[in-house]
């Protein structure tokens, strides 16, 4: 029988022996949810849309979370860049966007290894801020069970400024449209190209003439999410519904299983399986179609639309050979799993500087595979999974300017390269150019 238990999990930290993790998990325990059972249910129900092809999914934010920039200005930038990136592409769909951030929770990281070296010194990995701090020294990178109690604080006030946002902070729709028009200029001077900036202008001028007299556009449901890692912190925060007796991580809206713990029989799956939160598991290129079945199986027994979602990360490359025997076989097992596409993460590559980078080229083009997929299925592209800030970072190459030589200016990411606030989007468009093919 799988259990969930951390002691029997792949890429948990080797916690130090002693009393301390028993005491952070006691202390864990004893604090209040951080998110309450309805409104993981209230997702549920926006996400069955997306299941039924009625909306789409926007899921984005940090690599890594850092407590050092849970701060205002970084959270509001997120939530405007999720919020502008969902406008054009409802202006260009015609489809509701679910807006989810990688945000509030997103502290842990599973790594390739667990050492690193530089100039001769070997060290820990860093894990994310919950385990272990990034700078490259021994004292930092040791690895502290009482940074679960910072998590957790860091995640609250990450939910507070959330909330004190949604429905104060509109977003100004004619600075977007000035912002579009701008990067239009700077584009590919191609007609289609005018026609469609054209067409979401017409969207955001009616758009912001709507909004003044109906704050609805001031004030969309946003929801949290992070990879559920760290099973000693995930497990302390599970919470029973007195409803209805149902188990629910209240660490977050959405939990996803990575990449690399997503095992069927595995304690990270046990774990999702057992919560009842929409769930989403990532699919690297290695997965195999009965293992996403054998997944659909165990974490959606009973095929709700909303429950469960696949993220693929398949690469630029392999989408389009990888992808459609993964979602046939679902879809043929009658599962309504959303399918949603991370273009980050198999397009990673290190730059001639040696910083980890991705090419935006890459990116688009691992898009544009993935609805392409869809649309000869007949199935629906469920929405994008990204690494993103609101800020003007230069992490990601091949857009906004951003050349392999101007990747010192501004990496400030803690783990992978994120797309910054104009590169997010141009994504944008450029999506929005694929639901008028
Ligand atoms: C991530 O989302 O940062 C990550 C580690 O992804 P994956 O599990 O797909 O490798
Ligand atoms: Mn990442």
């Amino acid at each position: 029988m799988p259990t969930w238990r951390a002691e029997r999990a792949p890429h948990q930290p080797d916690w130090p022996t002693g009393p301390d993790i028993v005491a952070v998990e006691t202390e864990l325990a004893g604090y209040p949810p951080l998110v309450a059972p309805r409104e993981c249910d209230r997702l549920r129900g926006r996400l069955a849309d997306v299941s039924l092809g009625r909306a789409m999914l926007l899921q984005g934010g940090d690599c890594a979370e850092t407590f050092a920039k849970a701060t205002p200005a970084s959270v509001r930038g997120k939530l405007r860049c999720l919020r502008e990136m969902a406008v054009i592409l409802a202006c260009a769909s015609g489809l509701g966007v679910v807006q989810v951030g990688r945000i509030a929770g997103q502290y842990a990281k599973p790594r390739s290894r667990p050492v690193e070296t530089r100039d001769g010194v070997t060290l820990p990995s860093y894990l994310g801020d919950a385990v272990n701090d990034v700078e490259f020294t021994e004292d930092a990178r040791r690895i502290d069970p009482y940074r679960l109690l910072r998590t957790y604080r860091s995640s609250a006030d990450t939910l507070d400024e959330i909330s004190a946002l949604i429905g104060h902070d509109g977003i100004d729709l004619t600075a977007l449209h000035e912002q579009i028009r701008e990067m239009a200029a700077r584009g590919p001077r191609n007609e289609r190209h005018q026609e469609l900036i054209e067409k979401i202008s017409v969207a955001l001028r009616f758009l912001a003439g709507y909004a003044g007299a109906d704050s609805d556009l001031r004030a969309p449901d946003f929801y949290s999410s992070h990879e559920a890692l760290l099973l000693n912190y995930e497990t302390a925060l599970v919470r029973t519904d007195p409803r209805t007796g149902d188990d629910y991580g209240s660490s977050g809206h959405l939990l996803w299983i990575g990449e690399r713990t997503r095992q069927p029989d595995g304690a990270h799956v046990a774990f999702a399986a057992r919560v009842r939160n929409p769930v989403a598991v990532k699919l690297g290129p290695t997965a195999r179609p009965e293992e996403a079945l054998a997944l659909a199986e165990r974490l959606d027994p009973d095929r709700e639309p909303g429950r469960l979602t696949f993220i693929a990360r398949l690469g630029a490359d392999r989408v389009r050979d990888l992808l459609p025997p993964l979602v046939e076989r679902v879809r043929d097992s009658g599962s309504p799993a959303i399918w949603i596409c991370d273009p980050m993460h198999g397009n990673t590559i290190t730059a001639p500087d040696g910083h980890k980078t991705r090419h935006f080229d890459d990116i688009l083009r691992e898009v544009r595979g993935f609805f392409a997929v869809h649309h000869e299925l007949g199935t629906h592209a469920g929405g994008l999974h990204l690494e993103l800030t609101g800020e003007d970072v230069t992490e990601c190459v091949g857009s906004s300017g951003v050349g392999f030589d101007d990747l010192a200016t501004r990496y400030e990411s803690a783990c992978d390269p994120r797309l910054n606030h104009d590169q997010s989007l141009h994504l944008a468009l450029e999506l929005a150019m694929v639901f008028e093919d």
